[in-house]
């Protein structure tokens, strides 16, 4: 057998042992924020039905070999869904042949979604997490944002999804916002941590695309300096995890035991399938996205043929290289001879060359070493991760 054939063998061998995500994108919005690069459109007549006909065509068609350990509905906004377009979408979910009750199912709800019915369709679907868009507790921040809800509405959309028995639920929130006060920052994460969500996101905003902020022309597109953005993140690891949030990734903190397992699986390059309008997956030694426009998709199920873009066949190495780059921005870092054993088709050259480069970098101070091979960022590497995901792509 040839080289090619053993690497092909082992990896769909090593695939199988993977937990298996379901992602479905709901690509509508009411209204476009103000930050927004994502591909979304605001409905309009049919839409919703024509999206709802591809998704139910998408789901009949997955064939799968095991069954889905967690689902994410994420967007765009899911909330836009009726309580009868979400019974329709659980129902097609439960009928797939190895379905089990997933371990973990999200859904994305902006607050003005959040209504009792819709609660209570999510909760008889089989719904177990919930994650919120928050972003700021602050009129002026939410303002400049382009967010349509006021304050008010976070606290009340989170009172209500507690009153639904929702035991896992996630806040979003966003920080650097041009005028943001570094105290008026911390005022959000106090507000959130009240609260006492499972989960926090806590992310930087960046202007970039055709987002309204970024063409508006009216705000310095890198508003954060290297120096502010430290000042936001020190403060925002330092609250967070004195208050019982631990950080298991740059941007993620949670409770114990209440770290979101459907983007751990995807951040340890586990596999996962994404139906919906601009949806990615990575599965079967393959990323693909679905085509990013609703038209163009529905068309393409409708003519029978393939609605996603491939964007690369994955072998060992890929997947390897992308295990550090991603491994890196958890807290737990990498142990590379684990991750060799995972993909044993990587040369020992470039690890022996990565391994150098890792110890330049617990030299500089960016990195600690945990045990032989084991490596993770310190805070000032998770700093400058970026970067460093971009050195490591320049060794090869
Ligand atoms: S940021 Fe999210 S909610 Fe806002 S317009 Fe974009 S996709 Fe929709």
């Amino acid at each position: 057998m040839s080289p090619i054939n053993d690497s092909q063998n082992a990896m769909q061998a090593q695939a199988a042992n993977f937990p298996l995500g379901l992602y479905i994108h709901v690509p509508f919005c009411a209204h476009r924020c103000g930050y927004c690069a994502f591909y979304q459109e605001v409905p309009k007549r049919q839409d919703i039905e024509l999206y709802l006909q591809g998704i139910a065509y998408s789901l009949k068609s997955l064939e799968l070999t095991r069954p889905i350990d967690t689902i994410y509905w994420g967007g765009g906004t899911p909330g836009i869904l009726t309580t009868r377009n979400i019974y329709s979408t659980g129902k097609w979910i439960q009928d797939l042949p190895l379905y089990i009750s997933p371990s973990e199912w999200t859904v994305e709800l902006s607050p003005i979604t959040v209504k009792d019915e819709r609660l209570n369709a999510l909760r008889d679907i089989g719904v177990n997490r919930i994650s919120m868009g928050v972003q700021s507790f602050s009129e002026k921040t939410l303002q400049r944002l382009g967010r349509r809800q006021n304050p008010k509405c976070a606290l009340f959309a989170y009172d209500t999804i507690r009153q639904h028995d929702f035991q896992n639920v996630g806040l979003d929130l966003i920080f650097a916002v041009p005028d943001q006060t570094l105290e008026e920052w911390e005022e959000d994460i106090q507000k959130a941590i009240q609260l006492q969500p499972e989960h926090i996101s806590t992310y930087n905003l960046t202007m970039e695309g055709d987002s309204k902020m970024n063409l508006s022309g009216k705000f310095d597109p890198t508003p954060c300096s290297l120096e502010r953005e430290r000042a936001f993140y020190i403060s925002t690891v330092k609250i967070l995890e004195s208050s019982g949030y631990g950080q298991y990734e740059i941007s993620n903190f949670c409770l114990p035991g209440h770290e979101s397992r459907h983007n751990l699986h995807t951040w340890q390059m586990a596999e996962w399938v994404g139906i919906g309008p601009s949806a990615s997956s990575q599965y079967d030694r393959r990323r693909y996205t679905q085509f990013p426009s609703l038209g163009q998709w529905a068309q393409a199920l409708k003519d029978g043929k393939p609605s996603f873009i491939l964007e690369q066949t994955l072998n060992d190495h890929i997947l390897f290289e992308d295990s550090c780059l991603f491994g890196l921005r958890m807290r737990e870092g990498i142990d590379l001879r684990v991750l060799h054993g995972h993909y044993p088709f990587v040369q020992e050259d470039y690890i022996a060359l990565l391994e150098n480069f890792f110890k330049r970098l617990v030299d500089a101070g960016y990195m600690e070493p945990r045990a032989p091979h084991r490596y993770h960022l310190t805070l000032e590497g998770m700093l400058h991760c970026d970067a460093i995901g971009a050195d490591i792509l320049a060794l090869t």
